[in-house]
C-alpha cells in the first residue's frame, strides 16, 4: 500500500480521508492576511470569537441542505464563537477537471477563496470546496471522500459522495456527506493527535494515521476492504464522537 494511503479513512469500497500533511500545506493565499492558525483557535473564544466557513461548491454538487444545517449544529456544539458561526454557500463553474490532484484543489482555493482570518476582529474563517469529480490518487477498490489539506482548507469529493450514497444498501447522502464534512473539521480540530493533544492515548495504530481507535467514533479509520464504517451507516445514523475525541476537543479549549 502506497505511503499516502495510510492516512486515508476508507469508507468501504469508498473512502474518508484526511489530515498529515495538513501542517506542512499551504499558507493562505493571500500574503497580507497570512496568520498562522491553531486547532485552538477553532476551539477557544480566546483568540477568535466568530466564524465563517466558506463553502464553495461546483453548481449541482452543493451539498444537501441537512448537511449544512449538521455541520452548523456540530461546530456549534464544540466550538466557543460567542459572535456566531456562519456557513456561507457558494457555487463556481466546473473547472472541467476529469479527476483532481491536490494542486489542483489549492489552484481552486487560490482563485476563489474569498474569506481569510482576521485576528484584529477575531474573525477565523474555514473553507470547503464540493468537488465535481473523483481525487487523482485513489487506489483501485478505494476511493478519497474528502482531505482536510491544511489548517483551514478541506475538500469533498461529492461526486464520489454521490456514487457511494442514495442507493440501495448505501447510506443516504446527507448521512455521508455530513459524516465526511465532520470527520474533515474533526483533523481542523486536531484530531486524533493532530494539533490537539490527547488527554489519554486513543490513537489508532500509527499506520491509520490521525484517527479514533473507536469504531464507533467519528474519528474513525476503517480499514479498506472491511467497511465497518459504511455499514453503520447504512443504518442511518451518523457516528458522534466518542468520549475521548470530546474529552481532548474539551481540553484544548472547546465545548
Ligand atoms: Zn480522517
Ligand atoms: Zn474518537
Amino acid at each position: 500500500m502506497k505511503q499516502l494511503f495510510k492516512f486515508f479513512l476508507i469508507l468501504g469500497v469508498g473512502t474518508i480521508l484526511l489530515s498529515r500533511c495538513e501542517r506542512d500545506l499551504p499558507s493562505l493565499p493571500d500574503p497580507e492576511k497570512k496568520v498562522v492558525i491553531k486547532p485552538n483557535d477553532f476551539l477557544s473564544g480566546e483568540n477568535y470569537d466568530q466564524l465563517t466557513v466558506e463553502i464553495v461548491s461546483v453548481e449541482g454538487y452543493q451539498p444537501t441542505g441537512e448537511t449544512i444545517n449538521n455541520l452548523k449544529a456540530f461546530l456549534e456544539s464544540r466550538l466557543n464563537k460567542s459572535e456566531g458561526i456562519v456557513l456561507a454557500p457558494a457555487l463556481v463553474p466546473s473547472p472541467g477537471k476529469a479527476v483532481y490532484s491536490l494542486d489542483d484543489i489549492k489552484e481552486i482555493e487560490q482563485e476563489y477563496r474569498t474569506q481569510f482570518p482576521d485576528p484584529e476582529e477575531k474573525k477565523l474563517t474555514a473553507w470547503f470546496f464540493f468537488a465535481d469529480a473523483d481525487y487523482a490518487e485513489n487506489e483501485d477498490d478505494s476511493k478519497v471522500l474528502g482531505i482536510a489539506y491544511g489548517p483551514t482548507s478541506m475538500v469533498i469529493f461529492e461526486e464520489t459522495i454521490r456514487e457511494f450514497s442514495g442507493g440501495r444498501g448505501q447510506p443516504s447522502i446527507p448521512v455521508l456527506e455530513t459524516t465526511v464534512t465532520e470527520h474533515e473539521f474533526g483533523h481542523i480540530l486536531g484530531l486524533v493527535n493532530n494539533g490537539t493533544k490527547m488527554v489519554v492515548n486513543h490513537q489508532d495504530d500509527i499506520a491509520n494515521g490521525k484517527h479514533c481507535d473507536n469504531q464507533d467514533c467519528l474519528m474513525y479509520w476503517a480499514a479498506e476492504h472491511s467497511g465497518p464504517l459504511i455499514n453503520f451507516l447504512t443504518g442511518g445514523k451518523i457516528p458522534p464522537l466518542d468520549q475521548n475525541c470530546l474529552n481532548d476537543l474539551k481540553n484544548n479549549g472547546g465545548k
